[in-house]
């Protein structure tokens, strides 16, 4: 390995050192950059293609199931913030200012959004006026900021974090919990069918719910560190909000109802979790439903080859290309291949192609999986085909090796020893019993830095908040008490 490639390559390690490695691997695929201020980055060509293939199905999703996208302001005036603070107990985001408009001083501070519901909420309470204007569903793609003194994590920890935020209003109940559940549902089918990471779906208990909100879903992403990522949140806020700012609308029998509301969010957080989930040592790994480049094809030639090779590959290139695959013909004279196989593993190209004279001479192609270095050799009539296939078994493999370990580190525990030497030794969740006091969890906080990131909850339909599972031991895993709600504790980002 020259000096040059060493530099390239990755030098932290995933098990040892994760924050590093993922700060490293970050930059060196060349995802992101940190700004000039702290708190904020500055995400790159091939990070932001990330957030637009998520966008891409989300969006198409939400359009599918009735949602508009609105665009709102990016400075809320602070009476409409203290507005939704006075409906909301806890609601106190660390907000950014503005105090100055060119020279003047502003009658009024702005707020640079922290989230848009009391922007919003005004607007929806005016546009509703009868049944018939339900349900109304809105949408917005949009960046926020919170003034949190955090170390930057890129995608995790940032003060201006890109999201989308779903607004509706509902005439019944009914109607809510079944927007609640497609939004969540669309949210776990990104994780798991664009992303490759399986999820569980559940609730955050009453203290970390949403302020104002009657429930939220929540779907939980668990990382190969032992961490639980909260990957998307979809909140039943009941009448709550409608109340507050009047979303009211006169129903078939012409009396006066107050409407049922959710929002719901999903941030660029799910980069994150897709970077520390499938990749490795080598650098960044992706599946190919998201990946920029879905296939680097390598030509091997020495001077007196270089022509037959070069037209072959540029030949199978243009064919993959036709087909619809993203590939990127890496014919640089500068570069050996070696260089080469290494620059596209750090940036997580999924499937590499080698072609050489023998390559030719046998009509075949070699084919080398990024995540383990499989290789296969196809024929060269087949090779659209074969592709698909392997880059199908490519994601399929990035899945299963997430999902083992999701299956793998869920744990029962039921006495604060257990639970706390459970988390300590493996990461993961535990699942106990839980009395329900905010006290008991704080406990376990306190010694291990661990909170109770989701309890089970499970739907009817779609219709309500439906049953939810009885513990099965009667006793709280922390205090002993009676208990008789289910409670998993995890590490969480
Ligand atoms: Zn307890």
């Amino acid at each position: 390995m020259s000096d040059e490639s060493q530099e390239l390559g990755i030098t932290e390690s995933k098990s040892h050192k994760p924050g590093e490695w993922y700060a490293e691997v970050v930059q060196k695929a060349n995802l992101a950059d940190y700004a000039p201020m702290g708190g904020f980055i500055v995400t790159k060509p091939r990070g932001y293609a990330l957030w637009e293939a998520i966008q891409d199905a989300l969006d198409g999703w939400f359009k599918e199931t009735g949602v508009d996208n609105v665009y709102f302001p990016l400075f809320i005036p602070e009476s409409f913030l203290e507005r939704e603070k006075d409906i909301v107990e806890g609601f106190d985001p660390e907000v950014a200012w503005v105090t100055h408009g060119g020279h003047e001083e502003l009658e009024e501070r702005l707020a640079v959004r922290p989230t848009s519901e009391s922007i919003i909420a005004p607007f929806m309470a005016d546009w509703t006026r009868s049944h018939r204007d339900l349900p109304l569903r809105l949408n917005q793609w949009c960046s926020v900021v919170r003034w949190e003194a955090t170390e930057t994590k890129p995608f995790f920890r940032t003060k201006e974090f890109m999201w989308q935020e779903g607004h509706t209003a509902h005439a019944d109940n009914e109607g809510a919990w079944e927007e609640v559940w497609t939004r969540l549902g669309q949210y776990e089918r990104v994780y798991e069918d664009v992303l490759a990471i399986p999820v569980m779906r559940g609730k955050k208990p009453e203290h970390d719910k949403f302020p104002g909100a009657d429930t939220t879903t929540t779907v939980e992403a668990l990382m190969p560190d032992g961490k639980s990522v909260q990957g998307g949140t979809s909140h039943n806020l009941g009448q709550s909000f409608a109340e507050a700012f009047d979303i009211t609308f006169s129903g078939e029998d012409e009396e006066d109802r107050t409407a049922y509301t959710t929002s719901w969010g999903l941030s660029w957080r799910a980069i994150g979790a897709l970077i520390m989930t499938h990749s490795d040592d080598q650098g960044l790994v992706l599946p190919p439903t998201v990946a920029p480049t879905q296939v680097a094809i390598v030509p091997i030639w020495q001077e007196d080859t270089k022509e037959d090779v070069l037209e072959y590959s540029e030949e199978i290139a243009e064919e993959l290309e036709d087909a619809g695959f993203r590939v990127e013909l890496d014919d640089r004279d500068e570069r050996n291949p070696g260089f080469k196989f290494n620059e596209h593993e750090l940036n997580g190209v999924p499937l590499r192609l080698e072609i050489g004279p023998y390559e030719v001479e046998d009509e075949e192609v070699t084919l080398v999986h990024r995540p383990d270095n499989e290789e296969a050799v196809e024929d060269r009539d087949e090779i659209v085909d074969a592709v698909d296939e392997h880059l199908d078994e490519i994601f399929d493999k990035l899945y299963d090796a997430a999902e083992e370990n999701l299956e793998e580190n869920v744990r029962e525990a039921y006495s604060p020893e257990e639970i706390l030497g459970t988390i300590g030794k493996h990461g993961g969740y535990v699942k106990t019993s839980w009395c329900g006091d905010e006290a008991c969890e704080e406990a376990i906080k306190e010694k291990i830095a661990a909170e109770i990131v989701m309890q089970p909850l499970e739907d009817e339909g779609g219709k309500t908040a439906g049953e939810v599972p009885e513990p099965e031991h009667d006793e709280c895993g922390v205090c002993g008490e009676p208990a008789d709600e289910i409670a998993y504790f995890a590490k969480s980002y």
